[in-house]
């Protein structure tokens, strides 16, 4: 059965939230140390964080870009990156922030 959206955002949150967990039980330090993200260019944990060829994105970025590929918004991050540069992913981000305040609640 082919899974819908909402489930895929789900399953690839757990997925991230999970390899900042497996990196700071490998290396706790790395919540204090920072880089800035290809994708969004904010100063970031590289807890969480994966190198997509030359870019490393920190974990909220690899969170839309699985989701993003999972979804078949976007096939590579290049194309994430240049989204993110004129805001047409503001409409998957939403969908995910959207998402994730259902699940706070
Ligand atoms: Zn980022």
């Amino acid at each position: 059965m082919e899974k819908t959206p909402e489930e895929i955002v789900e399953e690839m949150q757990a997925v991230a939230k999970q390899m900042v967990l497996d990196d700071l039980e490998e290396n706790p330090d790395l919540e204090y140390e920072f880089f800035d993200c290809a994708c969004c260019g904010k100063s970031k944990s590289y807890a969480g964080s994966i190198k997509y060829g030359e870019h490393r994105l920190c974990n909220d970025c690899v969170l839309l870009a699985e989701t993003g590929f999972a979804l078949k918004k976007f096939d590579n991050v290049q194309k994430l990156i240049d989204a993110m540069e004129d805001n047409r992913l503001e409409e998957i981000c939403n969908f995910i922030r959207t998402e994730q305040a259902k699940k706070d609640n």
